[in-house]
């Protein structure tokens, strides 16, 4: 409006200033012509004053008209100026019109640039702060350009680049230069400067038209974007104030590792989830260092607690972890930006960090075998309870343990296994007062006649819904934490009690089979005491037991577990190698063990389709044979098996062909 005003005031003037001028000259002239005779003299130097003025009265009026153009040409500037001092969107759009409507577009290159959190830095610091932000990226988008290049601001954090006569090369360069300008920018400053770019270049291989030259920049600034995210999160102002929150850092720092401690980091972690749900992905990693005990017994505590420095440093320099923290011991959780990461992404990424580490651990202390597992919970939305969540990472990594994979990102089923296997550990002992657990007999037959000869006990659990839950699903879970001795005890005194009943009623017995898992090898000597016990409380001739062994129970200390059989067979046990064949079983198993029988897993006859299978099962029976032992053979499931069985060393069936388990009092014989 101000300007609409001077401009028309300096018409106003000037046209007013023109008039007076030019009558003034025709006013002159007509005087002198009439007078110029008669008063020639007098009037002359009252002529030359009046032609001065009219003069000067012209270059009054012709300035003016003069720095009206000026006012206009600058107010036509400002126009297509924006604050930041480059061209505004009107003018980016006009030059971009003017290039299309040019013959062609070909060889001039379009970049985009776009700034990162912006719009957080307008909340947090003010609008102030944020234009001075938008001004001095400005500022560096001209210093690092050339002065034939068109520069932009097409939008709030958006600025354009248009460069005539381009390649590829010379926007590379351009935007490189960029870079550079802007990293030394944010070395002296709090509010540092992050962006994204794209650029397209219309060229012989590609020719693009104006637009289209805009949109694929755009397009390839979004993917620039999108792939330095957790860049830009770093970056974030509000989020680097919460990381770098010395309050929470004094109060809440690990003394070993120097990492938040829990509660610190459960706050920092539920004020980024806040913060910064809505546009990045976060995930919790828990990770743990398993034989760290071995570690600190072999090197000392000194050198264990270097190690996990070491880890926490390492941790904290990987581009995803925003902030860790030491949970105890040798456990570590890490709040991960995993922004536009698949789970196989991240999987591998802490794999590779997992294997790094591992390896350089391994490599300095000679003879150390460090394994990380970590488990990864991606967090859904900013609602969750930051303690669930980190117990989510924390199943997952201790799922691992029943898997054969180091890393595991959490699945529902997992936790359904894992609510499963709590409930198992928990109810474990009220079941056994419960009668949930019951021993069930399989009836083995003897390959001769096909008569019962013996059974084997087998566990079952009839949960109070009435369902089975069968060895393989809850064992596993006894056997991590310890119940799994008990169980056994329980079944061993069952049939101690069975036996024991049935030759005081003077009833027909047969030798019956019990597993020992390998928990009992831990301290062979409590067991030796209780199954002394056991026979002085159910006196019972100790070869009608069977003990049966699993490879698990005597491959990792075969000494011992050899002393451990010769201690059993003074008592006058039997010992039976169970599922032979199903691990790594050799023949130096089989030589140097001194088992009274090897039961051939039932793998063995459900491959038993080619003719290779069944002549190398022929030939180990007959070896077996040789060694003196007693062959039975697991998994007889039909007509087939037993023929198979019935001519070779096979001394004893046991299968569903045959007899399934049944409840022990069933078992007729
Ligand atoms: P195992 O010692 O190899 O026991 C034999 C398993 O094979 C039993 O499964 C039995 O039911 C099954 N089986 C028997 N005949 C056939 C057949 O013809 N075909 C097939 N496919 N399977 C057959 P179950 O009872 O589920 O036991 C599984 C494993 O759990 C046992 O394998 C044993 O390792 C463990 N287990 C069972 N009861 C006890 C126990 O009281 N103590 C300990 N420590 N482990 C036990
Ligand atoms: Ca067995
Ligand atoms: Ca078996």
């Amino acid at each position: 409006m101000k300007n609409k005003y001077t401009i028309f005031l300096l018409y106003l003037c000037a046209s007013t200033i023109l008039v007076t001028g030019f009558i003034q000259i025709y006013d002159l002239s007509i005087s002198s012509f009439q007078t110029q005779v008669n008063v020639q003299t007098e009037m002359y130097f009252h002529y030359r004053t009046n032609q001065i003025i009219t003069l000067f009265l012209s270059i009054a009026g012709i300035s003016i008209l003069l720095a009206r153009e000026g006012i206009n040409r600058e107010l036509k500037l400002k126009a297509y100026t924006d604050v930041t001092g480059i061209k505004n969107k009107h003018a980016c759009l006009e030059e971009m019109s003017i290039l299309e409507c040019n013959n062609n577009t070909l060889n001039i290159g379009f970049a985009i640039f776009d700034l990162n959190n912006l719009k957080k830095v307008n909340d947090f610091y003010g609008h102030e702060k944020g234009d001075e932000l938008i001004q001095s990226f400005a500022h560096l988008l001209k210093q690092a350009a050339d002065k034939k290049y068109f520069l932009g601001r097409f939008g709030g954090d958006e600025f354009v680049v248009i460069i005539q006569n381009c390649t590829e090369e010379i926007m590379d360069t351009y935007i490189q230069r960029v870079w550079r300008l802007a990293e030394k920018y944010n070395k002296n400053v709090s509010v540092r400067l992050s962006f994204a770019s794209g650029y397209a270049v219309s060229n012989r291989n590609h020719y693009y038209l104006m637009e289209e030259l805009l949109q694929e920049a755009d397009k390839k600034m979004y993917v620039n974007k999108k792939k330095m995210k957790y860049d830009t999160m770093i970056e974030d102002p509000q989020l680097s104030k919460i990381l770098d929150d010395d309050r929470i850092n004094a109060i809440g720092q690990d003394d070993v590792t120097g990492l938040l401690n829990y509660e610190a980091f459960l706050s920092v972690v539920k004020r980024v989830i806040n913060l910064s749900m809505q546009d990045h992905d976060l995930a919790i990693i828990c990770s743990d260092i398993s034989n760290f005990r071995y570690i600190n017994d072999t090197y000392g505590h000194k050198e264990g607690n270097n190690i996990l420095r070491k880890y926490a440093q390492e941790l904290k320099k990987q581009p995803f972890c925003l902030c860790a923290s030491r949970v105890f011991s040798d456990n570590f959780a890490c709040l991960a930006d995993v922004t536009g990461m698949s789970s196989n992404e991240i999987t591998a990424l802490i794999e590779a960090f997992n294997t790094h580490f591992s390896t350089v651990i391994n490599e300095e202390y000679k003879g150390c075998r460090l394994i990380l597992s970590s488990g990864i919970y991606f967090i859904p939305g900013k609602d969750e309870n930051v303690d669930i969540i980190l117990n989510y990472a924390n199943t997952a990594r201790k799922y691992t343990k029943n898997s054969y994979q180091n890393i595991l990102v959490y699945r529902d089923e997992i936790d359904q296994l894992e609510k499963k296997k709590a409930s198992i550990i928990n109810s474990f002992h009220s079941a056994i007062k419960n009668g949930e657990l019951k021993v069930y007999l399989q009836a083995k037959v003897s390959c001769s006649d096909k008569n019962i000869c013996s059974a084997e006990a087998l566990i079952r659990w009839q949960m109070k819904d009435g369902l089975f839950c069968y060895p393989d699903e809850f064992i596993p879970f006894l056997e991590q934490t310890g119940d799994i001795i008990d169980m056994d005890f329980f079944v061993y005194e069952q049939v101690f009690s069975y036996l024991h009943h049935r030759i005081s009623s003077q009833k027909e017995v047969i030798p019956i089979s019990l597993n020992v898992s390998r928990a009992h090898l831990i301290n062979p000597q409590s067991f030796l005491k209780r199954i002394k016990n056991m026979l002085l409380t159910y006196p019972i001739p100790a070869d009608l037991i069977m003990f049966e062994l699993t490879e698990s129970t005597y491959i990792q200390d075969m000494k011992s577990a050899v002393s451990f059989i010769d201690e059993l067979h003074k008592l006058n046990f039997k010992l039976s190698m169970d599922d032979f064949g199903s691990g790594y079983s050799s023949l130096k198993v089989l030589k140097d063990m001194p088992f009274d029988e090897v039961k051939f897993d039932k793998e063995f006859l459900l491959e038993m389709h080619d003719d290779n299978s069944r002549k190398i099962l022929h030939q180990m029976m007959s070896l077996v044979k040789s060694l003196d032992k007693i062959i039975v053979c697991e998994g007889v499931e039909n007509a087939m098996n037993v023929t198979f069985l019935e001519q070779s060393d096979c001394d004893v069936m046991q299968g569903y062909y045959y007899h399934r388990p049944v409840p022990m009092e069933e078992l007729i014989y």
